[in-house]
């Protein structure tokens, strides 16, 4: 077990995550609140799927599964991963540290947010980043994300393939949109560096026989009526079931030209 420097997030980071990342420093008390651990047990999971799929009306467990998941890989790898890479800072992202505040503002919309307990993290000072990435790594991916991806995956009947996809494309995002239009140019090669590491990295940091990151990444292309390149998805998102009936800019049902 290796050793990493310990201390409090400070109050300056804690604002910047709250801003940039929509971290939840403190709970509405209206609010309702999953806990990861519910959605890693197959009873606890199927009843949360159940009851989200009731009160924002939507058409299947299939579609809720889908888009919590999108909202879930979105709340807790965005704070984990700026905060890695910008910040030099490990967040504590176990499942018994963090709760996903949800608030319904009404007509079928919702919102979440990631809450955590305790403010602790690491930094890798003094020792190796590599390594003290990959414990981040394995601790967001393996130990959270993999795990609620495949309860939800099983009960839903959903298969885990597109859960990945929802969480892999805001990866992408993070690391090709959000962060550089939020660092200065010093931090740029350091958006790569954990951008391609993470792409490379080894699958059992996902606790999946292949690189989840990898598997859904490719190239972008010029699609008809987009004025930016976009990166075809391999899998449905399910999110035309529940909007306006348009397709998705990614749809895989659209043709690059
Ligand atoms: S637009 Fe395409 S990717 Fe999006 S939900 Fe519909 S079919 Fe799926």
């Amino acid at each position: 077990m290796k050793t990493f420097v310990l201390s409090t997030l400070s109050e300056e980071d804690v604002i910047r995550l709250e801003k940039d990342c929509n971290l939840a420093v403190r709970l509405q008390p209206d609010a309702g609140r999953i806990d990861p651990r519910a959605l890693m047990d197959g009873d606890q999971a199927a009843y949360l799927l159940r009851d989200l799929t009731d009160r924002l009306r939507f058409p299947s467990l299939y579609v809720t599964a889908s888009l919590l998941l999108k909202q879930y890989s979105y709340c807790l790898l965005m704070p984990t991963l700026y905060a890695m890479t910008l910040l030099d800072k490990g967040l504590k992202v176990g499942a018994d540290n963090c709760l996903l505040e949800v608030t319904f503002p009404g007509e079928g919309a919702w919102r979440a947010r990631l809450h955590l307990k305790e403010r602790e993290v690491s930094s890798p000072e003094g020792s190796d980043r590599a390594s003290w990435r990959e414990e981040i790594v394995g601790a967001v991916f393996r130990d959270h994300l993999a795990k609620v991806i495949r309860t939800v995956s099983r009960v839903s009947g959903l298969s885990p393939t597109v859960l990945w996809e929802n969480a892999s494309i805001y990866f992408y995002w993070m690391y090709e949109t959000y962060m550089p239009g939020k660092a200065g140019e010093e931090k740029r090669s350091r958006i790569n560096e954990d951008f391609h590491c993470l792409l490379s990295a080894h699958p059992s940091l996902f606790g999946e026989r292949k690189n989840p990151l990898k598997r859904f990444f490719c190239e972008k292309c010029c699609l008809p009526g987009c004025d930016q390149p976009v990166r075809i998805r391999k899998t449905c998102c399910l999110y035309c079931e529940v909007g306006d009936g348009q397709l998705c800019q990614t749809c895989p049902k659209r043709r690059c030209r």
